[in-house]
């Protein structure tokens, strides 16, 4: 009865759940896709740039929402 190819993938999600989520890396190695900026990614960093360049979901601030007092 017990085959052992079937019925393993349905019983396997029991467990280890959190196992696959602290082994999720990246490729080592990789660039910020940003132009000019060479800053190697974390294997840890699901984004494709670097924590400068990142786009972060939900604070859209503009640095240009800032009125400079002086205009140089
Ligand atoms: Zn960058």
């Amino acid at each position: 009865m017990v085959d052992g190819s079937d019925s393993v993938d349905a019983v396997g999600a029991v467990s280890c759940t959190n196992y696959r989520r602290a082994s999720r890396v990246y490729l080592p190695g990789r660039v910020c896709s940003e132009p000019g900026c060479e800053t190697v990614l974390s294997i840890y960093n699901p984004e494709d740039r670097c924590s400068r360049h990142a786009i972060v979901a939900g604070s859209t601030r503009r640095r240009r929402n800032r009125s400079l007092p002086k205009a140089s």
